[in-house]
């Protein structure tokens, strides 16, 4: 399917252990993926080697070249400054590395360089639990805990790149010191080393536990999945240690939210993907709680849906911010012509039966559509793929009828919908540059039937 004419961003996800990459399609299709290793104490050589390798490796994975690269994207594990400079990676030395003019230089492509959580989030509000939303506060509790912060379709970044550290807000100032230098941070509390700390207090205090069955008396590393597990067993060490952990996570979200009286809070990482079911509801709850906020709509409070991908797609989402992209979509998309006749061709076919082009550009038959009723069913069918518009053309007939459930399925998904006659719709599919999808219905099967 792919053509060298086919146009793509990369994302690259820049981690401690590993450094992740996608081939990725104006319409947010991952067409490749690669990962290599991060060399142990990289450098900002090291790291510009790999990044080298990995768009190479990608390039060729899609039967692609340099010239079908739009832009390319980076997420770093640190403060990445307004200019895409590196301040501070805590983990790889690449502080200090003007990432962006170097990576300009050697591609000629436009070049986002940004921080990997606020990336992570922009990826979730593009393709994943966020999209539509324009108002997002996400939260990652993993090792530590990050966060990225939208506001208005923006990702805040701050007067040096570095706003939204949420894991390192002060939620007790009596509390345990972080590995930042303050005292009493939300990660010092809800991030997992820190549960590991509390976990190995209290076996050193004499109190049982079945994470020792289940790690050994050594305790050297707790992963989510076993907290999942001591939980679910309702180990009453763990169970009042990540009780703890997700009521500082719900105090700092009420806290956020009177900051920024957002629309969304999504919930990822390592330890909310093992035990999800333990921390959105009480997160929840304590929002719908808040007595000062009690006359607005409580922010919903989701899990983050794209896992390992977000951060590298988010990465293309930014670079994809302020991209033209109606080349790209012309290249992606079929062509559509509407002919004075009334008939539509794709590319150079003649459609004469109900067809679709789904969000990701492909040709399709809907598997049941019996004039006129556009079920619940269909639409579904219609919007795998997740575009952003949904076109019906309605050729002559104008008795279409949506279901409820269909009309319901579309708000809840945030999908627009334009139902035009054919011409018109043809007209507007073409020159739509958002994620989108077209049901043809042409006048000439409306009149068989
Ligand atoms: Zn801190």
């Amino acid at each position: 399917m792919q053509s060298k004419s086919d146009k793509y961003f990369i994302g690259i996800d820049v981690g401690g252990t590993k450094v992740y990459g996608g081939l990725v399609t104006p319409s947010g299709m991952i067409a490749a993926q690669h990962k290599e290793p991060t060399p142990p104490r990289a450098g900002a050589r090291d790291v510009l080697r790999v990044i080298g390798l990995l768009i190479k490796e990608l390039l060729k994975a899609g039967g692609a070249v340099r010239g079908n690269i739009l832009g390319i994207g980076v997420a770093i594990p640190g403060i990445v400054d307004n200019t895409g400079k590196v301040v501070i990676t805590p983990n790889i030395n690449l502080s200090g590395t003007d990432l962006k003019r170097i990576l300009e230089k050697k591609y000629k492509v436009r070049i986002v360089v940004g921080n990997d959580v606020n990336l992570g989030v922009l990826g979730e509000q593009w393709l994943g639990a966020g999209r539509k939303a324009q108002n997002i506060i996400g939260l990652f509790p993993g090792t530590g805990v990050g966060g990225g912060v939208i506001v208005k379709g923006e990702f805040l970044t701050g007067h040096q790149g570095a706003a939204a550290e949420l894991g390192h807000i002060c939620i007790d100032p009596a509390g345990p010191l972080c590995t930042c230098g303050n005292t009493g941070c939300l990660e010092a509390v809800a991030g997992r080393w820190a549960i590991e700390r509390d976990i190995r207090a209290a076996v050193k205090n004499g109190e049982k536990t079945i994470i020792t069955d289940l790690v050994g008396e050594k305790l050297a590393q707790i992963k989510s999945g076993t907290l999942a597990k001591a939980i679910l067993a309702k180990d009453p060490v763990v169970t009042r240690i990540m009780t703890r952990a997700a009521d500082a996570l719900a105090e700092a979200c009420v806290t956020l939210n009177h900051v920024f009286n957002t629309e969304m809070f999504i919930l990822g990482g390592g330890v909310v993907e093992a035990c999800g079911d333990f921390f959105l509801p009480r997160i929840e709850r304590a929002l719908k709680k808040d007595p000062f906020f009690r006359k607005l709509q409580a922010p919903v409070v989701v899990a983050a849906k794209l896992g390992d991908d977000a951060v590298m797609l988010g990465a293309v989402a930014a670079v994809r911010q302020g991209t033209d992209l109606s080349a790209a979509a012309s290249a992606y998309y079929p062509k559509l012509r509407h002919m004075p006749s009334g008939k539509v061709f794709v590319n150079a076919t003649p459609i004469e039966r109900p067809l679709y082009v789904r969000a990701d550009g492909k040709l399709k038959d809907p598997e049941e559509f019996v004039p006129p009723h556009i079920t619940h069913d269909l639409v579904e069918e219609l919007t795998k793929k997740g575009p952003d518009t949904l076109f019906i053309a309605i050729g002559k007939d104008k008795r279409l009828a949506f279901s409820a459930k269909a009309e319901h399925y579309l708000k809840k998904k945030h999908i627009h919908i334009h139902i035009l006659p054919t011409g018109e719709a043809v007209k507007a599919y073409n020159a739509c540059e958002e994620r989108k999808a077209i049901f043809i219905y042409p006048a000439l099967v409306a009149a068989k039937t």
